[in-house]
């Protein structure tokens, strides 16, 4: 049976930093929804244009669109095993679509780690966050800084500061969250899936925690 982990928690939380980490040591392959419409902005297709209209507004891309940008990145082979899931689903209406889905390829979901931590930890660490350019390593300032300013570690491609972490778009985006995608905890946490972390730790303690929660897989 293949694995696949949701990776719960509101912007600015750590679930991409922690994906990383937990991609390595599973062997599972991180899913992030913000990266695959950032790849669609950056190659200017179709998709990338409607998602970034919404996107800089801090509104949410329309389930439908999200819904099957999914599905086809997790029919790819490299989902056999299962996948972690970092971004989606942010709706009840994609929870239901993913497991749907999930069943068509024999898995559901297994694990959903739920991170937290209170406004302030999240505004300060969107503002601080630093994004590599070629394949979206991410890095923070203060608590996570690069070796050299500017520059990824793992590629040595440029670090930049995305649109949406300016400060009047992230209280949109913790609001969006707060609406549409709070509800998933109670929806997972009902089906018996939910491990609530402490996200204010250190990045290797929070790593350590989650690691304890798949401790059967990893
Ligand atoms: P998300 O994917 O949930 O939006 P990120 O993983 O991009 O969050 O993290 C947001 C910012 O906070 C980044 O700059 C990252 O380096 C930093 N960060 C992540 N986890 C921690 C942590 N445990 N302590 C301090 N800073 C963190
Ligand atoms: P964060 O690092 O703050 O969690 P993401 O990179 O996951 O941000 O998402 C950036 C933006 O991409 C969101 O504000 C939203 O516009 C869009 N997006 C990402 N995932 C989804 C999704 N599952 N459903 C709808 N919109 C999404």
């Amino acid at each position: 049976m293949p694995t696949f982990i949701v990776l719960l928690g509101p912007p600015g939380v750590g679930k991409g930093t922690q994906a990383e980490l937990i991609a390595e040591a599973t062997g599972l392959p991180h899913i992030s929804s913000g990266d695959l419409f950032r790849e669609n902005i950056k190659n200017t297709t179709e998709l990338g244009k409607l998602a970034q209209a919404y996107m800089n507004k801090g509104e949410l891309v329309p389930d439908d669109v999200t819904i099957s940008m999914i599905r086809s990145r997790l029919s790819r082979p490299d989902c056999k095993e299962g996948a972690l899931l970092d971004g989606f689903p942010r709706t009840t209406v994609q929870a239901d679509s993913l497991a749907n889905l999930l069943t068509e390829f024999n898995g559901k979901v297994n694990f959903v780690p739920y991170i937290t931590a209170s406004e302030s930890t999240l505004i300060e660490r969107l503002s601080g966050r630093w994004t590599c350019k070629a394949q979206g390593h991410i890095f923070h300032e203060k608590h996570n800084p690069p070796h050299k300013p500017g520059v990824c570690d793992f590629d040595a491609s440029e670090l930049y500061q995305r649109d949406d972490d300016k400060a009047e778009t992230v209280k949109r985006r913790i609001q969006v969250y707060l609406t549409q995608t709070a509800p998933l905890i109670t929806y997972y946490r009902q089906l018996g899936l939910l491990s609530e972390i402490d996200g204010t730790q250190p990045i290797e303690k929070v790593t350590e925690a989650l690691m304890a929660v798949l401790g059967k897989i990893a």
